[in-house]
């Protein structure tokens, strides 16, 4: 079965391969037209080849998955259209059109050959996962000062900083590495609200539609307008608040995320699923495939899918057999199931639902449908799960949740034999935090550190709030020395974030115990022992981490 996915991979990637190999001569016709047509605005034969060769492209592109490569093309395909259609374009409106068509394909090459075939390789998808928690922000700024005091702030919470200090570079830079957020200054030498056009000139491409935030000296309405009307997504005036811009730089990357849906596609035939699959991601979903039924439980842990898209019929066991597996499991009686199957027996249909199916599929099925129809269960069941599992100041598992996941990861790690630790946090002095800054400034260094050990940590790391200043999490696959090592990290890094209030900035440190299943298996004792650890660090001073 893995060497069946394999050379399915191998035969997606010998095609992405050759695609690259071509991408060369490709790009040299587009740009070989475009000249033509600068050289020669009326030339009606380069116009229509130029044409083409976007439209090709474009059409290509995303089948052989460089989406956004695909998804350019058909901007400057459209753009090209308006001139088809007999719109007068004047000579700075073609300039302009040329030197963003050069400077995307240009650095396109470089991005294409650097994309990995990681699409594909699933088996390998911690990866994947790492990348994106490697967050990349540009900040683009003349004011070199603030932009020291931003940057540093800013790395604590484990974000990728790069500086760019003209405002020209900007477009350059995007192009040869696109970044997750940009934080840009409205005002420039070149102009008042130069940032903001820039902005505004860079959004018509595909590319570039990044979340952009705005900082300013101005605090008026009329600049605040100005940043709305260039698709700014917030708004800070400077000295900037860098705890609240980390929060919004969060909520939008989460926005970002929150259509990733993690769906488990399971089915013997790999091509089949391949096609389901690339449909899901063209959607902007999280795919995990799976073609061997026994391995099921273990990608349940790994993954955590939030849907699950099952073939009736397989070789070694049913689909309706295997969703009555994972019901078995406390954890995932209201995970949803679907199932995909060709089957257009109604007898077979309604057996598949009550063994605990959500719903059926027919194949073939139209790929909005599917899309719609997943995601709208997908969705209900995010909502649901965190309703019931998360705290409501911090987004993080509550005390019940992160109880019922150490169970889980502890079973699991028998199962495979592998380490695990447990750190409890407790932050220092919180009370004096409170009396001297007010509830809602202790409130604020509860979700700085809760956001700060989600980026910190790795994804498969569960953070959760244990009580009221408590704070509980655990390291699948890791020793208590390992974690203890990782979470000084973010210890240290906490304490350099500046916390803002009313009556002044304050940092805070907080004190942990970390203990792993050498000591016990027991959820209940394994609390005990690393909150016993806990205590000694706040015995010895404080602002530690103590083995147990
Ligand atoms: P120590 O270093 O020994 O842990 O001292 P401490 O002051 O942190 O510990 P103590 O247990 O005396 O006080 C905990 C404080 O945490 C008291 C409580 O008001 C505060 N706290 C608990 N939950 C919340 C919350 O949700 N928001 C805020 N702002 N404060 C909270
Ligand atoms: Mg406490
Ligand atoms: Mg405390």
């Amino acid at each position: 079965m893995a060497e069946k996915i394999d050379s399915l991979q191998e035969k997606l990637r010998a095609l992405e391969i050759i695609f690259l190999q071509k991408l060369p001569a490709k790009i040299d016709e587009i740009t070989g037209a475009l000249q033509q047509l600068q050289a020669d605005p009326s030339d009606r034969e380069a116009l229509l080849a130029l044409h083409r060769h976007l439209h090709t492209m474009a059409g290509s592109a995303g089948t052989f998955g460089f989406f956004d490569l695909g998804a350019q093309a058909r901007v400057f395909e459209n753009q090209l259209q308006t001139l088809l259609n007999g719109e007068h374009w004047s000579q700075a409106r073609l300039q302009q059109y040329a030197d963003d068509m050069r400077l995307y394909f240009s650095t396109a090459l470089s991005h294409a050959a650097d994309k990995p075939a990681s699409e594909f390789s699933d088996l390998n998808s911690d990866k994947a996962e790492d990348q994106s928690e490697s967050r990349l922000i540009y900040l683009v700024d003349e004011d070199d000062e603030q932009n020291h005091a931003i940057t540093a702030q800013l790395e604590h919470f484990g974000y990728e900083v790069v500086r760019i200090q003209q405002l020209k570079a900007m477009a350059v830079a995007i192009a040869t590495r696109r970044p997750d957020v940009i934080v840009i200054e409205l005002s420039f030498p070149e102009g008042r609200i130069a940032g903001a056009e820039e902005i505004t000139r860079l959004k018509q491409f595909e590319r570039f539609r990044i979340p952009t935030v705005f900082v300013s000296r101005s605090s008026s309405f009329e600049s605040r307008l100005l940043a709305v009307r260039a698709g700014g997504k917030g708004y800070f005036t400077k000295p900037v608040d860098v705890v609240a811009l980390t929060e919004r730089i969060d909520a939008l990357l989460q926005q970002d995320e929150s259509k990733a849906y993690r769906i488990l596609i399971m089915d013997d035939d790999a091509v089949t699923s391949e096609y389901y699959a690339a449909i899901l991601r063209d959607a902007g979903m999280a795919v995990r495939l799976l073609s061997e039924p026994s391995q099921i439980l273990s990608v349940m842990t790994d993954f955590r899918p939030e849907l699950l898209l099952l073939d009736v019929y397989m070789p070694m066991c049913s689909g309706v057999e295997l969703s009555m597996v994972i019901r078995q499991d406390n954890s995932y009686v209201d995970v949803p199931i679907v199932f995909l199957s060709s089957e257009a027996d109604l007898g077979k249909q309604l057996e598949a639902v009550r063994a605990g199916g959500d719903d059926f599929i027919t194949k073939p099925i139209a790929p909005e449908y599917l899309v719609s129809s997943l995601s709208t269960r997908a969705e209900r069941y995010r909502l649901l799960r965190a309703l019931i599992m998360r705290d409501g100041l911090t987004g993080l598992y509550n005390h019940t949740a992160i109880k019922e996941q150490l169970a889980s990861e502890i079973s699991q790690a028998g199962r495979n034999g592998s380490p695990l630790a447990l750190a409890m946090i407790d932050l220092d002095y919180f009370k004096n935090v409170n009396d001297s800054y007010g509830h809602p400034a202790g409130d604020q260094v509860l979700r700085t550190l809760a956001r700060l050990l989600r980026q910190r940590l790795r994804r498969s790391d569960i953070v959760g709030r244990y009580g009221g200043e408590e704070f509980a999490v655990i390291f699948p696959g890791t020793s208590a020395t390992t974690a203890r090592k990782v979470l000084d990290q973010v210890r240290l890094a906490f304490y350099k974030i500046q916390q803002h209030a009313e009556q002044g900035e304050f940092a805070v440190s907080f004190s942990a115990g970390v203990a792993d299943l050498e000591l016990t298996t027991d959820v209940d004792e394994l609390f005990d022992v690393a909150d016993a650890a806990m205590y000694l660090s706040k015995q010895n001073g404080r602002n530690r981490i103590t083995l147990a």
